[in-house]
C-alpha cells in the first residue's frame, strides 16, 4: 500500500506511518532482549572475580567459559604470564605459573602451582565452575 494513501486515510502525518512500524519493531527487539535476560541463568552475569589475588574476567559461550584472563587488581592491566620453568622440570610440584604486571614495576601479582599457563587456566575454570555449582558467587562483587 502507498504510504501517503495510508496517511490520508487515517489522517495522520506521513512520517508517523513510516516511523510507527520502526518504533514497534525496536520495542519488540528490546522486549525480547529483556525477556532473554530475565530467563537467563543467574550465573551468566557472573563474569569476574578475584582468585589467587588476581582479578579474573571471562565470558560464556553456551555453558562453557571462554576468554578467561587475569588482570592486575590495582591498575587493571592484563597480566603477563611466565611459565618457562615448567618446561625445565618434570616434577609437578616444581612447576609454577607466575603472573606479572607490566605496569606495576614488573613484579609478581600471583602464582599458580602445578603446571603451565594451560594448566593454570584449567584450574581457574574449575574454581569458577565450583563457585557456580555451590552458588557462592557474587555478581555484584568488584563492579
Ligand atoms: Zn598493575
Amino acid at each position: 500500500m502507498n504510504i501517503s494513501l495510508i496517511a490520508q486515510e487515517y489522517n495522520v502525518p506521513e512520517y508517523l506511518v513510516i516511523f510507527f512500524p520502526m518504533v514497534l519493531l525496536l520495542m519488540t527487539i528490546f522486549l525480547v532482549i529483556v525477556i532473554i535476560k530475565i530467563f537467563e541463568p543467574k550465573y551468566k552475569q557472573y563474569k569476574q572475580d578475584m582468585f589467587h589475588n588476581m582479578f579474573w574476567k571471562w565470558r560464556y559461550k553456551g555453558d562453557s567459559i571462554i576468554d578467561l584472563w587475569c588482570y592486575c587488581p590495582s591498575c587493571k592491566s592484563m597480566l603477563l604470564v611466565d611459565d618457562e620453568n615448567c618446561s625445565a622440570t618434570s616434577n609437578l610440584g616444581d612447576k609454577i605459573t607466575f603472573f606479572i604486571c607490566h605496569e606495576c614495576g614488573e613484579h609478581e601479582i600471583g602464582r599458580i602451582k602445578g603446571g603451565d599457563r594451560t594448566y593454570a587456566l584449567k584450574i581457574l575454570k574449575r574454581e569458577i565452575l565450583a563457585k557456580i555449582r555451590l552458588k557462592t558467587f557474587d555478581i555484584y562483587a568488584y563492579r
